[in-house]
């Protein structure tokens, strides 16, 4: 058996997003000792990338704000199927993990009375989101890192050695879960630099992989999201929920080619940027959804009067939910109103001063000259949907973020249920840190109630360096053109609007994929080399894409971020249905197995907080049944 590197530690937490890095902090602070594996650099994590802000109910731009309103704005934007317990928790403790931020040393632009400043975004009631300029991510992990460096300090003074409780290891990859009995024991891996294998013995881990939109060929996400945690989850026996649901975000960069995909904040309209066809028109008054009728702006002059002031007017069609907008452009696209390179326009340069442009949006402005030579300040972007952010993902205990396998945590985007069908945005920053912050307490929790530690077999070990190597060999399939195969089935027949026969089509073309896996090869050695790293990527991008595929074509309605052609309304019945998927083991290979997909009712959501929503919108989402009790029907 080749070499392996090993090490033991109370919890170990894989990627050192928001989430992750959290989770890292409350488990330390329980006093365990912490392994951060992530396979960037450190600091180098999609939550860097946020650009708009965190989302919580602070009231500081608006007193009217509260949790109840946050709450009700998350399950609308989610079309009522999200988790209602996650969706409370996180309304309810998302301010709390702001304020916190401020006490490890973030540093959040502030209201002219020096408060922490909250800016508008879609499908939020009031200004909600804390923000840093356009660059609010950074500061996120750039404060979490710093508390990190102080509880290493805090350490040493007590035992001499910075690393005693956390320790770092970047630029390694996570390529199987280890499990004694049913338990989890440890985590195996390499180091991409080196080529070097490593095992973690641990009775605890905490997935914050982040999301999988590699899979796609226009893409916001960089080329750590292959759906690495929902894989892992996967194959270690555990489940995920909502997979057909993925966010494109309505506004990427689509000119020059090279740079289509990359995110255009939704900051841009949440600062009072509009959208334009090639007619001038300003088409978002045509697209509001029956759900959505009577919230929105119906004029031009009414939503310019919400965006002076929010308490004047309803709040302009720009800032409907994403999955909207998506679709909104999407149409104009297709009915011959975009731009001839597909997209439709984004103007901010006529509404408001250069400066105060410059101001507001430093990085939009900088990204647009650098990449595309066009200068926001006086001329309007073009842009179209991307492919963003998966709402699907581990199925975890609300309050304490375990995944149905013992010794299983997952936090951040790559769990699933707390954005039901459709997440807002600004909602992932306050996510990862309550959520982040719930999964280090739970594995604390758990590996304090473990009577003795789980053991990882020689046998285990072997298997998972013979995995970790295999794609080694002389002749074979080329990973990268596997790679961009399957980009193409998931972009063409899975994309932004599903019809049964495409989807069905993109299944029996995954399994075709699936096979030509099996003779993947790379040449070379295993110092730094790319084409090793992509074969192991692709048996997670794979695993994922059927689980997508297959989800979205049993779900026979449209909702949030999965729209069917051939199914155009939302049904009631499905909103009370989660689609499950578990590894199919008599299908596939080892490395990716086969997936079914099970339809399991959703808990009823808890009375106190179904009387929240006014009964005139629950009817238009929830079944006779479910409102019987309700106080509008009761009353
Ligand atoms: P990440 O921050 O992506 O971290 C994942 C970590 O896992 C990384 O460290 C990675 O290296 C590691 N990893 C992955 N696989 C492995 C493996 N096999 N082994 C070891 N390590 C692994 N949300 C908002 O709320 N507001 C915004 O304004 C906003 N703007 C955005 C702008 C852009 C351009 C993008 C792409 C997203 C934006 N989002 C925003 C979404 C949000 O940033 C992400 O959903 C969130 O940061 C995900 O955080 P995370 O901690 O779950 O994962």
């Amino acid at each position: 058996m080749a070499e392996v590197e090993r090490h033991k530690y109370d919890v170990v937490v894989i990627g050192a997003g928001g989430a992750g890095l959290r989770a890292v902090i409350e488990a330390r602070e329980r006093g365990h000792s912490v392994a951060v594996v992530c396979k960037s650099l450190f600091g180098k994590a999609h939550t860097v990338m946020a650009e708009g802000g965190c989302a919580a109910s602070m009231g500081n731009a608006n007193p009217n704000d509260n949790w109840q309103t946050h709450f009700k704005d998350t399950m609308r934007g989610g079309k009522f199927l999200n988790n209602w317990r996650m969706a409370e928790l996180h309304a309810k403790e998302a301010p709390d993990r702001v304020w916190e931020l401020e006490t490890y040393g973030a540093l959040f632009d502030r209201t002219k009375d020096g408060r922490i400043s909250q800016r508008n975004f879609g499908g939020h009631t009031w200004p909600r989101l804390a923000h840093v300029g356009d660059r609010t991510g950074l500061e996120i992990i750039r404060t979490m890192q710093q508390k990190i460096v102080s509880l290493q300090q805090e350490d040493f003074k007590e035992t001499g050695d910075y690393e005693a409780r956390i320790k770092i290891f970047a630029e390694c990859t996570i390529t199987e879960l280890l499990k004694d009995g049913d338990r989890i024991s440890g985590a195996f891996g390499y180091y991409r630099e080196t080529g070097n294998l490593v095992l973690f013995e641990t009775p605890a881990v905490v997935l914050a992989t982040g999301g999988i939109g590699k899979s796609y060929i226009v893409t916001s996400n960089s080329w750590e999201y292959t759906g690495d945690g929902h894989a892992l989850a996967l194959r270690a026996g555990a489940t995920l929920i909502n997979m057909e649901f993925l966010q494109f975000h309505p506004t990427g960069m689509v000119w020059p080619p090279s740079v289509r995909g990359i995110l255009v904040t939704e900051g841009v309209r949440g600062d009072g940027g509009v959208l334009k066809n090639t007619d001038g028109k300003r088409f978002m008054f045509d697209y509001i959804p029956p759900v959505f009728k009577g919230q929105y702006a119906e004029s031009e002059e009414e939503a310019d009067k919400w965006l002076a002031d929010n308490d004047s007017a309803r709040r302009t069609p720009d800032l409907l939910p994403r999955d909207e907008v998506a679709r909104a452009i999407n149409t104009e696209v297709k009915e011959g109103r975009g731009t001839p390179n597909g997209g439709v326009y984004l103007d901010i340069a006529s509404r408001m001063p250069a400066a105060e442009i410059i101001r507001r949006l430093p990085s939009m402005h900088h990204q647009f000259k650098e990449l595309a030579d066009v200068d926001i300040t006086k001329e309007p972007m073009e842009v179209g949907p991307t492919c963003h952010y998966v709402m699907g993902g581990v199925e975890v205990d609300p309050d304490t973020a375990a995944a149905t396998v013992p010794g299983l945590f997952a936090a951040g985007e790559c769990s699933g249920g707390m954005h039901g069908s459709n997440r807002l945005g600004g909602n992932s920053l306050s996510d990862l840190l309550v959520f982040g912050r719930r999964a280090g307490l739970g594995a604390a929790s758990y590996i304090e109630g473990l009577a003795e530690r789980p053991t990882v077999s020689e046998a285990d070990v072997e298997d998972a360096a013979a995995g970790a190597l295999a794609p080694f060999g002389d002749s074979g399939e080329n990973p990268y053109t596997l790679h961009s195969d399957l980009q193409k089935v998931m972009n063409e027949l899975v994309g932004i609007i599903r019809k049964e026969n495409e989807v069905q089509e993109a299944i029996e073309k995954l399994v075709v994929l699936r096979d030509r896996y099996e003779n993947v090869a790379v040449s070379g050695g295993r110092q730094f080399n790319p084409g090793w790293h992509v074969a192991i990527d692709m048996r997670n991008m794979l695993l994922v894409s059927e689980c997508v595929a297959k989800a979205a074509l049993l779900r026979t309605e449209s909702r949030g971020g999965h729209t069917r052609d051939d199914h155009p309304k939302m049904e009631a019945q499905w909103r009370n249905t989660l689609l499950v998927c578990e590894v199919d083991r008599s299908v596939g290979n080892k490395f990716v197995p086969g997936v079914t997909v099970t339809p399991k009712a959703q808990i009823p959501m808890r009375p106190d907080l179904l009387e929240l929503i006014d009964i005139a919108e629950a009817e238009k989402y929830f079944t006779e049944a479910e409102l019987a009790d309700h106080p509008g029907r009761t009353s």
